[in-house]
């Protein structure tokens, strides 16, 4: 039983059962014990690997894609470049290496952080020191101004509610104690509030609804409609119309393992519902282009060239990882179809670069 196990199951004694997306909050962000809390997922001991982290050709991209887009909504100065969840630094790293060829980028960009992790912090302020980073708990907290902003892998680690359909309604799927004093699954014995808007389905449907992920994406969309700028989202996850199932995954040491099992030493994640998030992010204001999914936005966006010029300076052994990690981010096998992209722009600007038209108007 993990440390973490045992502050859980006191707290499932005092207050009884807890939501999916409250045990998610514990695993992941307990002050002490919490996964994000303790140590770097992505280090070289780490659990899973990110995009940015496989291949310096994604941060690349990704300084294509805030390159143009800045000039595109007319180089505002000062802007606010954000990034919501930056792991190691990696991507802002390899990004904003190249951007200084773009003429008043750097001078009006404020680059802004938000991230949880004490530890992480420490690390992106060695990768980032010479761009001036402030960091944030928050996007709140990030001064108004015209926005530039990307999150990836980030959605996923914020909380989702597990419903359970009944004959008598959706009830929560709830983490309770088994009669060893285990940690185990159990719904809910009252209809949930939370399913109140969903249509009936059949018994021992599941799906996943995330007001936490919803209102980030409202804000975002908000503050784009307000201020200006676009956002770049993504993460693994389908466009998801009906119920979503269950897709809340642990994984240490790059291996799927049980979501209950030694809680606070493993990652604890769900895919993303992109019909929920695009649809949060209209009601906030903002025009919202795709999902695309993740290896057609690469293409498109020039990886492959830029792999191709990586290569040119590269021993025979980097050459081989820049290949493998080319076809891990883009082939429909690995992660080029289950990761999707999505933009948030304002209403009267231009599409984002690899984006035609929106998928979403604001409502
Ligand atoms: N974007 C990075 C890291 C993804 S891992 C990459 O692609 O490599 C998720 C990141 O989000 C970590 O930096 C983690 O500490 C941070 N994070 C997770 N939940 C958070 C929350 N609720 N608030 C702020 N940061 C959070």
């Amino acid at each position: 039983m993990s440390d973490l196990e045992r502050v859980i199951a006191d707290i499932i004694r005092s207050e009884g059962p807890l939501s999916i997306a409250r045990f998610m909050a514990l695993a992941l962000h307990h002050p002490e014990l919490g996964y994000y809390t303790r140590g770097d997922p992505l280090g070289p001991h780490g659990d899973f690997v990110t995009a940015p982290e496989l291949s310096q050709a994604f941060g690349e991209v990704i300084r294509a894609w805030f390159a143009q887009a800045w000039l595109d909504l007319g180089r505002p100065a000062p802007f606010r470049l954000v990034e919501l969840g930056p792991g190691r630094g990696t991507l802002l790293a390899d990004a904003l290496r190249a951007t200084r060829t773009v003429a008043g980028f750097h001078d009006g960009m404020r680059l802004h952080l938000v991230e949880s992790s004490e530890r992480l912090r420490a690390t992106q302020a060695a990768r980032l020191a010479g761009f001036d980073p402030t960091w944030h708990a928050r996007l709140d907290e990030v001064p108004s101004g015209p926005l530039l902003l990307i999150a990836n892998e980030f959605f996923d680690a914020l909380p989702v509610h597990q419903l359970v359909a009944t004959t008598g309604g959706w009830v929560e799927r709830c983490v309770d104690l088994d009669a060893e004093g285990r940690l185990a699954f159990r719904p809910g014995e009252h209809p949930s509030p939370l399913g109140a808007d969903l249509p009936p389905a059949p018994a021992g449907t599941m799906t996943e609804v995330s007001p936490a992920r919803s209102a980030l994406a409202e804000a975002i969309g908000r503050r784009i409609a307000r201020d200006g700028g676009v956002a770049l989202i993504i993460d693994y996850g389908a466009w998801a119309e009906g119920p979503t199932g269950d897709t809340l995954q642990a994984t240490r040491r790059h291996a799927p393992c049980d979501p209950l099992d030694a809680p606070g030493t493993a990652d604890l994640t769900t895919h993303v519902d992109f019909h929920a998030l695009a649809g949060a992010a209209a009601s906030g204001g903002a025009s919202v282009y795709g999902p695309v999914p993740q290896g057609t936005f690469l293409t498109t966006l020039g990886i492959h060239l830029r792999t191709a010029k990586l290569m040119e300076r590269a021993t025979a052994e980097q050459q081989r990882a820049l290949r493998a990690a080319l076809f891990r981010l883009t082939d429909a096998s690995a992660m080029g179809e289950l990761f999707k992209v999505l933009a948030l722009a304002a209403p009267d600007a231009p599409a984002p670069p690899g984006f035609a038209r929106p998928t979403l108007r604001p409502c």
